[in-house]
């Protein structure tokens, strides 16, 4: 491969390259770079590891690169380290997330600094310095008012970069980003889930499908329970530990999860009177803060929360009944059975821990694991029903371990079908799988790719990819289309044509629209950028059509085909019409003439005579003593010096607009040569005519006598504008009898004359498209050699 190759290849690969969270849970942190534009896909933390070994891989990518850092949702194991990416290293880009989770990622990560190695003055057992000092609160403060926030449904347009964020279920504030760079589209789940519960709407599927998913794969090829499986399962547990007089320890991570379990015990306990004298509390220093939020931000959540906010049997559905938020174990008293939701999750530390230990002895009482329980930590190593514990605050000790462990897991992700499913729907023909331990993530893969293996070594062919940590992912973006917009008069005209079609009804007919306009069809040599900076990254794509496209596969249906200048900035495309090219880039436009001299061996009426049979009226502007002038098909000019009797002396003048005009030009100087050399000419030379006829039918009919020829030459051309008009407006189009057709769309009629091509037509857009047709039909299509063959006779 030369050099050159490799370079294209370089800015037209997709690159993935994993920080974090590759082949496992944990830390999640994605680099995603395309046409020199870099997002980095959030910035976690891994629950079982502590200081800067708990963090992405940071130190192996030049974070000063990165335009753009989303946040996918609160959850530590996905932000636990944007502080310090903001604050310690070398990153220098914006940082999005939604409302929601900013309003809760400020009093998570203050309680995290608290209770981990992380914040300063807490410094872990064995943990080396660097990690007291990795970010602090103040951290956490400065960074906190440059944190931006998009809303669900929102797109954000940054550099050429665009995105949009979609529920993605999971927890409150939880959103899948749509990306956009340069037409490439890539879809990132983050954490997602396809199942509604109690309060949070279920992940969405994007209406545009993307070129590369980005996908959780934490469940692999499991399955989950179904919801309400789980739930009875729960609470029948519950019920029976407490009845036998034991105690139920549910470790939770404080947000998320935890509201919705904490929905399903306060209903239970509502329905259960036996249970009412039990309390239940939840317990973590974030409790009284997370349900203000949560509180706050009922507007996002699902019908049945924000139902039962309005009904107003409550002031919340977060005002529980039966549930005590308790900060610590200060004020609590042991006296019996009770339920105690308590986070961290992980039960690496905190009120969690502290239970866990003292409770793990008694075969009556009950742990149930609600989420997902990190490859590390005790949450994991509990699942194991070990004998014995180690006590958080001293290892030295061990604690026997006879509480009963028990698995139900709310995490809300996605299992196998349910990944599955969404995979079909969105249709990315590229999967990247990411937050999945290497053997659930190999199985997945395994899976999608016998799923999909039908479609190998074809266009339709699905690639997965599994990347580690650190293991650049490189790949090759071919063929991708890209949407235009269409601005200036442009639009304008195809406003009036759409408002003209909606007049008319005919929004369900397959009206194909091609613009022929020759003017519109702009092709220029475009001059230096008036100011510098932005504008510089300004390119004219000479003469390129562009489809637009629209987010809604479904406005696909018109086709409608337009043509302008396409200028591209910052990966915008944007569809102009030459005039409006400085008002809307502030580009300027010169234009390229072309000029030929040729000298002929005729005089004017017969050249005037070989002109008007190729392409109808000839416009004279100019016919003095020294000078005849002529426009061609509002073209090409020509003129020709009467000062030198020898011979005509002719010089054409074109502007290099567009194809069509250097045909004709081609068109006109073959001619010109061929009078020279048309017997039919040396027979017209010697005659004066004088033709001074409207239209291209009359003007046909040859100063000799009318010949077979020229009646076939007739019925070609009729032929040819017919088909072309067949080819626009397809069934729309009836050829009648004398030499008529009639073009029907909705309510619009238009009646063509074949011979004196006229066209009569109440809509004017529809009359100036059959016209435009007619007018190419007339002139280019046809080839010299048939005007050739007919003149030499
Ligand atoms: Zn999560
Ligand atoms: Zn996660």
């Amino acid at each position: 491969m030369n050099t050159e190759n490799q370079d294209q290849d370089e800015s037209e690969s997709f690159k993935f390259f994993g920080l974090g969270g590759c082949n496992e849970v944990g830390r999640s942190c994605h680099i995603i770079e395309y046409k020199n534009k870099v997002i980095m896909l959030d910035a976690g933390v891994h629950p079982a590891l502590t200081g800067h070994s708990s963090f992405p891989f940071y130190d192996e990518y030049d974070l000063s690169k990165v335009d753009i850092l989303l946040i996918s949702h609160f959850h530590l194991d996905h932000a636990a380290s944007l502080p310090y990416v903001m604050q310690h290293t070398t990153f220098k880009g914006r940082v999005f997330m939604t409302h929601a989770t900013k309003a809760i990622y400020r009093w998570l990560l203050q309680d995290f600094v608290r209770v981990t190695s992380i914040g300063a003055g807490s410094r872990a057992e064995g943990s080396d310095e660097t990690s007291t000092n990795l970010y602090t609160d103040d951290d956490i403060i400065s960074s906190f008012d440059r944190i931006e926030t998009i809303d669900y449904h929102s797109t954000m347009e940054i550099d050429g970069i665009r995105f949009t964020a979609y529920h993605a279920g999971h927890v409150l504030g939880a959103c899948m980003y749509f990306v956009e760079i340069g037409g490439l589209k890539v879809l990132f789940t983050g954490d997602y889930s396809r199942e509604e519960n109690r309060h949070l709407h279920a992940a969405e599927v994007p209406p545009t499908r993307p070129d590369i998913l980005i996908t959780e794969s934490t469940f692999g090829t499991g399955t989950l329970e179904p919801k309400a499986d789980l739930e009875k399962r729960l609470v029948q547990n519950i019920h029976a530990t407490l009845t036998k007089g034991g105690r139920v320890l549910m470790p939770v991570f404080s947000l998320g999860n935890a509201q919705e379990l904490l929905l399903i015990l306060d209903e239970y306990w509502e329905k259960n009177e036996d249970l009412q004298n039990i309390s239940v509390f939840f317990a973590s220093k974030l409790a009284r803060k997370c349900m203000a939020v949560y509180q706050t931000y009922t507007s996002i959540m699902n019908d049945n929360i924000r139902l039962s906010s309005r009904i107003g049997q409550k002031s919340s559905p977060f005002d529980f009944k039966y549930i005590k938020s308790i900060k610590d174990l200060g004020k609590f008293s042991d006296m019996g059975p009770s339920v105690v939701v308590a986070s961290p999750g992980m039960l690496q530390a905190g009120v969690s821990r502290q239970l866990l230990e003292k409770w793990a002895p008694d075969p009556k009482n009950l742990v149930v694991m609600t989420g997902y329980s990190v490859e590390g930590t005790m949450a994991k190593d509990l699942l194991n029903e070990p004998h014995t514990i180690k006590s958080a605050v001293n290892p030295d000790i061990t604690i026997p371990r006879r509480i009963n462990v028990s698995e139900i897991s709310f995490a809300a992700h996605v299992d196998f079908q349910q990944n599955s499913e969404f995979i079909e729907k969105v249709a990315p023909s590229k999967i990247i799988l990411v937050h999945g331990d290497s053997v659930p993530m190999g199985r997945l893969k395994s899976a999608l790719l016998s799923k999909y293996s039908a479609r190998k070594g074809t266009e339709q062919e699905v690639k997965v990819f599994n990347p580690k940590n650190c293991e650049p992912l490189k790949i090759p973006i071919k063929g991708l289309r890209v949407a235009a917009r269409v601005l200036g008069t442009l639009a304008e005209e195809q406003l009036h044509l759409l408002k003209a079609e909606i007049e008319n009804k005919v929004a369900e007919s397959n009206l194909k629209i091609e613009e022929l306009d020759d003017e519109e069809n702009e092709k220029m040599e475009i001059g230096q950028p008036k100011e510098e900076g932005k504008e510089d990254d300004s390119k004219v794509k000479e003469g390129e059509d562009t489809k637009t496209e629209n987010e809604d596969p479904d406005a696909f249906k018109t086709g409608q085909l337009m043509s302008g200048v396409l200028v591209s900035m910052d990966f915008d495309l944007d569809l102009l019409q030459l005039q409006d090219l400085h008002e809307y880039t502030q580009l300027s436009t010169s234009i390229v003439k072309s000029k030929m001299s040729l000298k002929i061996n005729a005089d004017i009426t017969l050249m005037k005579w070989h002109l008007e049979q190729m392409f109808g009226f000839i416009n004279i502007v100019n016919d003095d003593e020294d000078e005849w002038e002529c426009i061609i098909m509002d073209m090409i000019d020509l003129l020709v010096d009467r000062s030198k009797t020898d011979s005509l002396y002719i010089t054409l003048e074109w502007i290099n607009d567009n194809l069509m005009s250097d045909s004709m030009a081609d068109s006109v100087i073959a001619i010109l040569y061929s009078i020279d050399s048309s017997p039919a000419s040396v027979k017209l030379s010697s005659r004066s005519h004088n033709h001074n006829h409207d239209n291209i039918e009359k003007e046909s009919t040859p100063p000799t006598k009318k010949s077979a020829h020229a009646n076939s030459e007739i019925s070609s051309r009729i032929h040819r504008i017919s088909s072309l008009l067949k080819a626009q407006f397809g069934d729309s189009l009836n050829n009648l009898e004398d030499n008529k057709a009639v073009i029907t769309i909705g309510k619009n009629e238009a009646k063509i004359n074949y011979l004196d091509l006229t066209v009569d037509c109440g809509s004017r857009v529809l009359r100036d498209r059959i016209e435009n047709i007619i007018k190419r039909g007339c002139g280019l299509a046809a080839p010299l050699s048939q005007y050739q063959e007919v003149y030499k006779i």
